[in-house]
Order: C-alpha cells, then sequence, then structure tokens
C-alpha cells in the first residue's frame, strides 16, 4: 500500500480572448465541480467524470489517497497570476504538509497558460518536484488538446492523455494514469523521457477522433503502449494558446531513453505521413442555415450546425449572436438555439415570467470583432434554475449549476439562455426548459466537437459554421507573436515567423 498524494489544475487557455480567468472563477461551480480541497475532493469528485474521479475509485481501496486541491476553470482567458499563485501556492503547501508521499497523481490539462508562465503545468510541476524532491514518482493527466513542453515530460515519469475527442474517455484516462503509477510503483521510475511536436497546428474541428485522420492515429497510440512503455500520448494541442510549444505532442515515458525515442519517433513520423488528410468543411452563416432549412425540409431528425467559434469550451464567450441573426434572417422554423450565456437577459425574463413579451439586446456584449447585441421582441417560453444532471456521454453525471435560465423565443427560433458560459455538449441543457432536441429541425450548439457525443446520435448532418467568435477557427487568422518559428500554422498551412 503506497501513499498517493492526488490533486488536479486544469485551464485550456484562448490566449486571444480579453481579460483574465480569476481565482472566483475556479473557486464558482457551474458545469463542474467549483475547487475542492482535502476531503472535499471525495465528495465532488467521485462520478464527475473527469480523471481524478475515476482514479479515486479505483485507488481507494488499494492505496492511501491524500487529498490536495483540484480545480477546472474550463477554458478562456489567460490565469490571472492571483488565481495561479493561489491555487499552486495552495496544492503545493497542502502537498508539503501531507508529505512524506510514494507517488503523486496531477489530473491536468496541458494548455495553461498564465500572466507570468507561458506553461503553467510545468511552472506547476517544477514547484511540486522541488518539494517531494527526486525520486518521488509523478503521473500526470492531460487534455487531448494538451500542448505538452519539454519541461513538462522531464518533470514527470508518466503521462496519460484523452483518446477522444469527445472526451468521454476523461474516466478511462485516469484508469490509464492509475494502472501507469501502479507499474512505476512496482518496477520503478522510467529512465527513458521523449517529446516530439508536430511541423503543424491541427484547428479544433480537424482533430475530432470520430473521423480520420485523428481516430487512426489516437488508435496507434494505444498499441504502441505498454511491456516497457510506461505510457505513450499523443495530444492534438490547442492552436489558441500563444505559446513556444503550442501544438501537437507525442509524448513517451520508457524505461530505456532508446525504447522511448523509437516508440515516440514511430508516431511522429506517422502523423507527418498523415498531414494532408486533415480537412473538415466550413461554411459561413447563412450558407449554414439554408443549407440545413433544405436538409431538413426532408428530414425528420435535426440537422445540427456547430458554432464553432463561440464554442466555450476553448475560449468562446458564449454570447455571440451571429448564427442566432442568421437563423432569424433565413426565417428558420423549428430552430432552437444554445447555449447563449446572457445572464442580464435571464434575469429580465425571469421578471417578466413565463408567456410574456419582452424587447431585449441579448447576447453579444464581450466586445467580438463582427458580433453585436440581437434586438427583439421575444416570448419568455420558458424558466428554470440553472440546476439539473447531465445524462450524455460526455458530461454525464455532472451536476449542473447554470443560474437562472431562460428559454426565449423569437419567430420560429428558441434560445436557450443561461446565466454561465456551459458548452452545449448534453442535452438535459435543453431538456431543462422543456425542449427536446430529437424534436428540433435545426439545432445550433455552440461547441466544436464535443456535442458530437451526445447530439450526433440523433442528427440527419453536422455542419460547422463560422460566425464571429472567440475562438477563431483557423489558426492562420490568430495573431501570435511567441511560436516557434517554422511552424505550420495549418495542415499544409503556410509556416510562422515572427514579426521582425
Ligand atoms: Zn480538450
Amino acid at each position: 500500500m503506497a501513499r498517493i498524494a492526488v490533486g488536479g489544475f486544469h485551464h485550456e487557455t484562448n490566449c486571444f480572448v480579453p481579460g483574465v480567468t480569476d481565482y472566483a472563477y475556479f473557486a464558482a461551480h457551474r458545469d463542474r465541480p467549483p475547487l475542492c480541497r482535502d476531503e472535499a475532493i471525495f465528495e465532488w469528485l467521485p462520478g464527475a467524470n473527469f480523471g481524478l474521479s475515476r482514479f479515486l475509485e479505483l485507488m481507494k481501496d488499494k492505496h492511501e489517497l491524500v487529498p490536495t486541491v483540484w480545480t477546472s476553470g474550463g477554458a478562456g482567458a489567460i490565469v490571472s497570476r492571483d488565481a495561479f499563485e493561489r491555487i499552486a501556492g495552495e496544492l503545493v503547501g497542502t502537498l508539503s504538509r501531507k508529505m512524506p508521499v510514494d507517488a503523486i497523481y496531477l489530473d491536468l490539462h496541458g494548455a495553461c497558460v498564465t500572466e507570468d508562465f507561458e506553461d503553467g503545468e510545468s511552472e506547476l510541476l517544477r514547484r511540486v518536484r522541488a518539494s517531494v524532491g527526486p525520486d518521488v514518482p509523478i503521473v500526470v493527466s492531460h487534455d487531448y488538446h494538451a500542448n505538452v513542453t519539454p519541461e513538462t515530460v522531464q518533470l514527470c515519469d508518466a503521462l496519460v492523455g484523452y483518446l477522444t475527442y469527445l472526451h468521454i474517455d476523461r474516466p478511462g484516462t485516469g484508469e490509464r494514469a492509475a494502472k501507469a503509477l501502479e507499474v512505476i510503483l512496482a518496477r520503478g521510475m522510467p529512465a527513458g523521457k521523449a517529446l516530439r511536436k508536430s511541423p503543424f497546428l491541427i484547428p479544433l474541428t480537424y482533430q475530432c477522433t470520430m473521423v480520420e485522420p485523428s481516430q487512426g492515429i489516437v488508435a496507434a497510440s494505444v498499441e504502441d503502449a505498454g511491456g516497457d512503455v510506461v505510457s505513450l500520448a499523443y495530444l492534438a494541442g490547442f492552436p489558441p494558446s500563444d505559446q513556444y510549444w503550442c501544438g501537437p505532442s507525442i509524448v513517451c515515458h520508457a524505461y530505456s531513453q532508446e525504447l522511448a525515442d523509437r516508440t515516440a519517433d514511430a508516431l511522429a513520423k506517422k502523423i507527418e505521413a498523415l498531414e494532408p488528410a486533415f480537412a473538415v468543411p466550413e461554411l459561413e452563416p447563412d450558407a449554414a442555415v439554408q443549407e440545413a432549412m433544405r436538409m431538413a425540409a426532408r428530414s425528420r431528425k435535426p440537422v445540427i450546425i456547430a458554432d464553432t467559434q463561440d464554442n466555450p469550451g476553448a475560449g468562446g464567450t458564449c454570447d455571440t449572436t451571429g448564427m442566432l441573426a442568421a437563423l432569424v434572417r433565413n426565417k428558420a422554423e423549428g430552430a432552437s438555439l444554445g447555449i447563449l450565456f446572457d445572464a442580464d437577459a435571464a434575469k429580465a425574463a425571469h421578471a417578466a415570467g413565463e408567456g410574456a413579451e419582452i424587447t431585449l439586446a441579448l447576447g453579444g456584449r464581450s466586445g467580438i470583432e463582427g458580433d453585436a447585441p440581437f434586438e427583439g421582441r421575444f416570448k419568455v417560453a420558458r424558466l428554470g434554475d440553472g440546476k439539473f444532471l447531465c445524462t450524455g456521454p460526455n458530461l454525464g453525471g455532472r451536476r449542473m449549476d447554470l443560474g437562472p435560465m431562460a428559454l426565449l423565443q423569437i419567430g420560429g427560433v428558441t434560445i436557450v439562455t443561461a446565466s454561465k458560459r456551459a458548452q452545449a455538449a448534453d442535452q438535459e441543457m435543453f431538456r431543462h426548459l422543456g425542449v427536446e432536441p430529437a424534436a428540433q429541425k435545426i439545432l445550433v450548439l455552440k461547441s466544436s466537437v464535443h456535442f458530437r457525443a451526445h447530439f450526433q446520435p440523433i442528427a440527419e448532418q453536422v455542419l460547422v459554421a463560422l460566425a464571429p467568435g472567440g475562438h477563431i477557427s483557423d489558426p492562420r487568422k490568430y495573431p501570435y507573436q511567441k511560436l516557434r518559428p517554422g511552424i505550420r500554422l495549418a495542415p499544409l498551412g503556410p509556416p510562422w515567423r515572427p514579426n521582425r
């Protein structure tokens, strides 16, 4: 039986959205547990569909688990100095107080950028390593969108990542972390550590593991792990993080340096050969709505439009109105859009009551270029308190608290409005306001890929639209300053050069 410290710190930083992600945002309960410390980790994490959730279930009877701090700030603007220092300080302080430990498991994201640190994870790992010394194994799990740095690979002893973008295997990732840790406890810390970086960025919509080439790449990473390879991970990267090591990573920890290098090289080569295979068509808002209306006219299943650039899971502000305007302008019928974040509108709807009509300038207030509030007269079709349980493969089991919610109706379009940001990845977000997703003709979802887990099975077709939003889909359009010179900005795209 080993004494294993556990903790977590998730943030997926989009460096191109305004503002900062502050401590209060990490502390609040929205679509994920609030920041929790010590024993509260054992109350919130089990069943919450994170890596640590499953790790706790598997290891609690076999080992003594020592909780520190766990928090997830989702995706958004750069993490404030205050938030990083408070969270990292508390995690490392708690760990120091609870020493000695035999091993550590940290449930991290891998794309955290702070006001001070281009790579928040390696700074956190540096402090953890400094406090426990070189002989305590550290196992890390990462989101599929991690931008892994050489420092992170050196500071940990195994690194596992999600195998799906859908992210429906977060618990499975915790399970792989537990397995890697058991191997290390039995055999000792692996000496071989290798990182390879692909020479091109991959836009999020191209990264989905339900389709090739990502499906095959992830499958290859699973095949090549095992035996003397403690962990092998392919992480597709998060393009909106402006950092030197942004982009896809192949990470291997093995019992010899030669094996780690050989394994990582083999997978890296496979990915480079597949560069021309990455592509997904993207439509302008009007074209997407018109195409969806054509398809919906001859189908009994909804046509889904992914409003990918306002995906809050990638740092979108979740309140842009480009797709809403296109639905209304094209007189779409039986269309529902969600989730639109506008706490003031939800409040006004609750004050007016169900059945009332109100005039609103809805959403569009985050300063996104090309976006504006949508002004109109809306019927308050339904109200909700924003508290419900998700049931889909991605968020199933997670308790939601999205604040007061309202279903607003304008013409043939309904809008699921919430007081907090959340990615439309679960059908319960609509059902909470009485909208049965399968009964709609058109569903517009503020999500890039996660929605596919719960919504694709009910859909006639999925279209991807490019309305203005904080998550620019095409990395060629980001004003990067810190990338490594020469990396291509998309598969087969132009190489990036710093401005001189
Ligand atoms: Zn992710």
